[in-house]
């Protein structure tokens, strides 16, 4: 593979090629699964008051130092603070308040004991027969952050526990990045849609739907798809009109050396400039990447492995990249093979697998593919078994790297 370019390579292209989309505000309840474009900080102290952990009594921990099983020690009991109240009056010397498990402890007060460990006596007063230490079972005002604190940095995508936070420090609008427009083109005169039942020689578009998933799932929303043969002028004509509402667009087939490989003119006399169109990498060695203007286009070999491997590998990545995400690659982690694979020296080889934790250990299966596509031996796939590009087989029992595939 002389001179042709590495993955790393080919992705730092991408990279530098992706102008960032805009930002907008919306409401905090919609921003789940957004990229955060903001820096959140803490509006108050959190905790905003010193809170009890426990529901039991507050009390000065001090007091009951020479505490005994023989020997109680004696406070009286004062009223109580639920949830939600805020008491003003300072603990004097010698009371105990009931207080329920979150709520603010009084001034003065510096411990908290658990209720079923608290006496009550007939007369109303508090009997403790253990020591108590000062601080415990109350979280201090401001423990967990302290208000003006910079919490979190742009570019984290808004998961549930983001969104809380968010709601914590009252976040009603976030901004976050626009959703990516993406158009699908699928290319081939073998192709028919879903509903249709295939004639001789033809076979349902599956790369539509799985692309639309791969799509959302990175943060994007498909404005429109399309299905073309192998035809110049209506390649030429669903590109046109797929810029026109898109920011991305991900055509699949029509990219190898085939004599109906019609992806590449077509671009050219669209006017995008193609940046790389072969990549040192097995399956998809053939996959394009081209720009008119902001608008980023990948030429993805059609066949389902080829494209879900190049989709990971560059489309996902300018995807996020164009969101602002810091985190633009998926995970990756290291995992035992559980049968041998054969690479592909010398491109670095991408194959399906099943990620599995037994007894503690990854274990990475490999899945039935043939070569090219096989959509039934891959549905399990939850992860790509890397194989470096000078390996040629790894054996059952290796210790081998895996890309995880999000669910
Ligand atoms: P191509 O990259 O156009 O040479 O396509 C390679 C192979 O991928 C074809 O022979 C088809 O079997 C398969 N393929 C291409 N496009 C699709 C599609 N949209 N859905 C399912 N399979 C496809
Ligand atoms: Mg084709």
């Amino acid at each position: 593979m002389q001179g042709m370019l590495g993955i790393e390579e080919a992705l730092a292209i991408v990279i530098d090629r992706v102008r960032p989309g805009d930002t907008e505000r919306i409401d905090g309840d919609l921003a789940s699964g957004r990229v955060l474009r903001e820096v959140v900080l803490s509006d108050q102290d959190m905790p905003p008051f010193d809170r009890a952990r426990m529901d039991g009594h507050a009390f000065r921990g001090m007091e009951t130092a020479g505490a005994a099983p023989t020997v109680p020690v004696r406070l009286a009991g004062v009223g109580e603070i639920a949830a939600g109240d805020f008491p003003e009056r300072e603990l004097r010397p010698g009371e105990a308040i009931r207080i329920m498990t979150g709520a603010p402890g009084p001034r003065g007060a510096d411990a908290v004991e658990r209720i079923e460990v608290i006496e009550v006596a007939s007369d109303g007063s508090i009997l403790i027969r253990e020591p108590v230490t000062v601080g415990k079972n109350i979280t201090p005002r401001a423990f967990e952050v302290a208000a003006g604190a910079r919490l979190v940095e742009p570019g984290e995508k808004v998961t549930p526990a983001l969104a809380a936070l968010l709601a914590t420090f009252g976040y009603s609008r976030v901004e976050v990045a626009v959703t990516p427009r993406v158009a699908l083109i699928s290319t081939g005169n073998e192709l028919v849609e879903v509903a249709e039942r295939p004639g001789p020689g033809k076979i349902r578009d599956s790369n539509t739907r799985a692309l639309a998933g791969y799509v959302r799932e990175a943060g994007g929303e498909v404005v429109s798809a399309a299905i073309v043969g192998d035809d110049f002028g209506a390649t030429v004509k669903a590109i046109e009109a797929a810029l026109e509402s898109a920011d991305l667009l991900l055509l699949s087939g029509g990219v190898s050396m085939g004599d109906y490989d019609l992806v590449k003119p077509s671009l050219r006399h669209c006017g995008a400039v193609i940046h790389f169109e072969r990549v040192a990498m097995h399956p998809g060695k053939p996959t394009v990447f081209a720009t008119r203007g902001d608008k980023l286009i990948f030429g993805l070999p059609g066949n389902p492995v080829s494209v879900a491997v190049a989709f990971f590998l560059f489309a996902r990545p300018a995807m996020r990249h164009w969101q602002g995400a810091t985190q633009v690659e998926l995970p990756r982690a290291r995992a035992l093979c559980t049968a041998r694979i054969k690479g592909a020296p010398p491109r670095r080889s991408h194959q399906p697998g099943r990620l599995s934790i037994e007894d503690g250990q990854a274990r990475i299966a490999p899945l039935r593919w043939s070569g090219s596509g096989d959509l039934v031996g891959i549905m399990n796939a939850n992860a790509m078994i890397v194989v470096p590009e000078q390996t040629s087989v790894v054996e059952a029992g290796q210790l081998t790297e895996i890309v995880l595939i999000p669910q």
